[in-house]
């Protein structure tokens, strides 16, 4: 019998009702054995997510004021939660114990860690499951650095004890016996090493959105599923993929070639999408189109800069200095281009400046704070004949400028760059050209 590791997010464990669709999904099939959990997160739009309370909680304490009040809410939800779900797990006993460690001195790690650990304790009561602590199980150093090794030999040694068990996601322990999280989303990577750790045939993520659409449905509303797609394909199309799956979830799923599975817990019968090695059949030449806005262009031209030495190293070092990542670097034979996202740039752009003019002595320096990339991505793309041709002519009709493009030498990506206001219409544009079945 093969092993399924499933994880579902705050949105599927956000109270009874949710817990219920969980419970109907992991019944359904006697392979979905180990289950982690998030923190219970909105019930509606206007709610809070627990995480979100017992961050509140740390503040309250460190200006010195009593948590009580939040603290009060996060209570009230729990017990809701274990008297509608009808189990006992001695949730007020808990909640004791938790509040009164609320005290100056406490870390956020630990407040922030038992949203998940009280979940997981009524979870593994409501589906008859075993409840496995984590801390002691995911390790990490005592500067909060993940230890992989160590984690997955005391994960797998404790897993292979139980049956079928429930682990709260996002934390685990230090050297020092202390609570440690993975940052903000981090049960998806808890769920990836659960999966490596049992060595499962696949690790499904639940979440409110059944798997990746080929385009954002904001802007292409009949956008089709993805139901397959590359780790590579993934990484391309980061800024669509971001919001759904932490980075750091898919090394250890992908480093034991465990597919992942994007699943919707209010959809159950919805396939996802698979993220995996292997790219599935596909109907069209591209997987996706994505991309996002507010970008800056910083074009530097330099008469002769070709031949002379060490003139992208000295940029770059500036850029380093001030801690900025530029996302592509797109040159011609004098002139070279950084393309940055805004949000880099906020209050570092003058000085920035100041310092390529004086250390690099250019021509010429303009600033175009206004772009859009996208990306089309799709391995179907790869020595494929008038693809770019298709692309730009889609473009063209459509009346959008290309500002600048960077294809990717393994020829699964074009990114180009639009002015923002033309981004809808360049993605609409895309899609339309290249998804014809
Ligand atoms: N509850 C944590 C958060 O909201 C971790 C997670 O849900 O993955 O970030």
């Amino acid at each position: 019998m093969g092993i399924k590791v499933l994880k579902f997010g705050g949105s599927s464990v956000a109270d009874a009702i949710q817990l219920q669709k969980v419970k109907n999904i992991v019944d359904a099939d006697p392979e979905r054995r180990y289950v982690v959990v998030s923190a219970p997160g909105k019930r509606f739009s206007d709610d809070s997510k627990i995480t979100d309370l017992l961050y509140l909680c740390k503040t309250h304490i460190e200006n010195h004021f009593t948590p009580d009040h939040v603290f009060q809410v996060i209570s009230d939800r729990y017990r809701m939660m274990e008297l509608n779900l009808g189990v006992k797990v001695g949730i007020d006993k808990d909640l004791e114990e938790i509040r009164a460690n609320l005290k100056p001195g406490v870390t956020a790690d630990y407040i922030a860690s038992r949203g998940e650990y009280l979940c997981g304790k009524l979870a593994a009561a409501f589906f008859g499951f075993d409840f496995v602590d984590p801390a002691g199980l995911i390790c990490f150093d005592e500067r909060g650095r993940h230890m992989p090794e160590e984690t997955y030999k005391r994960l797998s040694e404790e897993l292979k004890k139980h049956e079928k068990a429930v682990i709260p996601g996002f934390y685990g322990s230090d050297v020092n016996g202390n609570i440690r999280t993975f940052s903000r989303g981090g049960s998806d990577v808890t769920g990836s090493l659960v999966a490596k750790a049992v060595n499962a045939d696949i690790y499904e993520n639940w979440t409110d959105v059944s798997g990746f659409l080929m385009a954002d449905p904001r802007i292409v509303p009949e956008a089709k599923p993805i139901k397959n797609i590359t780790y590579k394909e993934l990484r391309e199309l980061s800024y669509m993929g971001a919001s759904v799956l932490h980075e750091d979830a898919v090394f250890p799923a992908r480093e034991a070639n465990i597919p992942i599975n994007i699943r919707n817990t209010n959809e159950p019968d919805h396939p996802g999408t698979i993220i995996s090695d292997t790219p599935g059949e596909k109907t069209n030449i591209i997987t996706g189109v994505a991309g996002r806005k507010d970008f800056a262009v910083i074009s530097i031209y330099k008469n002769l800069m070709n031949s002379e030495i060490g003139f992208v190293k000295r940029l770059l070092a500036i850029l380093e200095s001030y801690e900025i990542s530029f996302e592509h670097l797109p040159t011609g034979i004098d002139t070279v281009c950084l393309i940055i996202s805004n949000s880099y740039l906020e209050g570092k752009l003058q000085d920035m400046l100041e310092d390529i003019e004086r250390r690099l002595k250019p021509d010429s320096v303009e600033v175009y704070q206004d772009m859009a990339l996208i990306a089309t991505v799709g391995a179907g793309m790869n020595r494929r004949l008038g693809v770019s041709a298709r692309l730009f002519g889609a473009l063209c009709e459509a009346g959008v400028n290309v500002r600048m493009i960077d294809q990717g030498s393994s020829e699964m990506n074009i990114i180009i760059g639009v002015q923002n206001d033309n981004f809808e219409t360049a993605i609409r544009a895309i899609y339309d050209a290249f998804v014809t079945e």
